[in-house]
């Protein structure tokens, strides 16, 4: 245990911990005081939190090696919104969500790995990355309402996580105003410089990415509309479950009344985002009635505002790590 103290956390970054499990954690103050290493101190802090070091027995040194090389692969290619911050936020929120219903006590599972179990994770992790590709958002969302409704508490461990991973990649529509705002200036600034190269090379614009005709505000609507809303919804349905059993497992055997615990802290900025952007619709709808600007909801649901994984298609790697099937709720 030594070897936690090896690593030095400056005093503001360890101040700026206090709003880590709060909803409103705001990545791009995080990395002024983490002097330019938001993803590199995160992740110090949360694998110490977790006790991920002494579970898999990595040395602080490691794992700093390891999240500095993750970092300046984050910060490589200079893209506007996928890069070291919006890697931190996402991390930052699927904390947010594990902490919620005490996940990360479940995966204890993980420790001592067997060759097997290795592979298991590494499925695993594989499957959780490819489901953040939005081409599977709304067939995810479909399998999740199935799980919750047909099979009640039955969801699976890795099925809630791969959730929980998409929905975080999702969820800056879900932060406060300010947060939502810088990252789709972002999101629209990486496009269209997309959208520029695609027109120097002679390439057919990709939806979303023309400067010309895409109307901001109108294509954030549909996607708040459409795609997260609807997530949020399901994964309120899922935390509700998870901690619904949960705490009353909890309470029956500590011979008490669970507590419910229903905090939704979404939901408030999702709906306050959401009219914003209608208000910007129509007062521009206002100004320039016949510039015929659009942005099909079709294409959001192929091209969202975030999260693409680019060229990647979601590989149907089975789901065979044995592990990660037994119910989420099994303790
Ligand atoms: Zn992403």
């Amino acid at each position: 245990m030594a070897e936690k103290s090896r690593f030095h956390v400056p005093e503001e970054v360890q101040r700026y911990f206090k709003h880590l499990d709060k909803w409103t954690f705001d990545p791009f103050a995080f990395n002024d005081v983490a002097g330019g290493h938001p993803l590199r101190y995160l992740g110090h802090e949360l694998f110490t939190r977790y006790d991920l070091l002494a579970k898999f027995k990595i040395t602080t040194a490691t794992l700093d090696r390891f999240l500095l090389a993750v970092e300046e692969g984050y910060k490589r290619p200079c893209n506007r919104y996928h890069n070291e911050f919006h890697a931190t936020d996402v991390t930052h929120s699927v904390h947010y969500f594990l902490s919620r219903v005490g996940l990360m006590r479940e995966l204890d599972i993980l420790a001592n790995l067997t060759p097997e179990q290795y592979s298991d994770i590494r499925t695993l992790v594989v499957d959780m990355v490819l489901a953040t590709d939005m081409s599977s958002h709304f067939e995810q969302l479909r399998a999740m309402k199935a799980a919750l409704t047909v099979l009640g508490s039955q969801v699976e461990k890795s099925q809630a996580l791969e959730f929980i991973l998409h929905l975080a990649d999702i969820s800056n529509p879900a932060k406060d105003w300010e947060l939502h705002r810088q990252w789709t200036s972002r999101i629209m600034e990486e496009f269209f410089c997309q959208g520029d190269r695609e027109l120097e090379m002679g390439l057919p614009i990709s939806p979303l990415c023309d400067r010309s005709v895409t109307c901001i505000p109108e294509s954030q609507l549909g996607f708040i509309e459409f795609v997260v809303m609807p997530a949020f919804d399901v994964c309120s349905e899922m935390l509700d479950i998870l901690l619904e059993t949960k705490t009353s497992q909890a309470a029956a055997e500590l011979g008490l009344e669970g507590h419910g615990g229903k905090e939704r802290a979404w939901v408030g900025p999702l709906a306050d985002n959401k009219r914003k952007w209608k208000e910007q619709c129509q007062s521009s709808a206002r100004e320039a009635p016949a510039e015929g600007r659009s942005a099909s909801n079709l294409s959001l649901a192929s091209r969202s505002s975030v999260g693409v994984a680019e060229g990647e298609t979601k590989k149907q790697s089975p789901r065979n790590s044995k592990a990660f099937l037994t119910p989420i709720i099994s303790s």
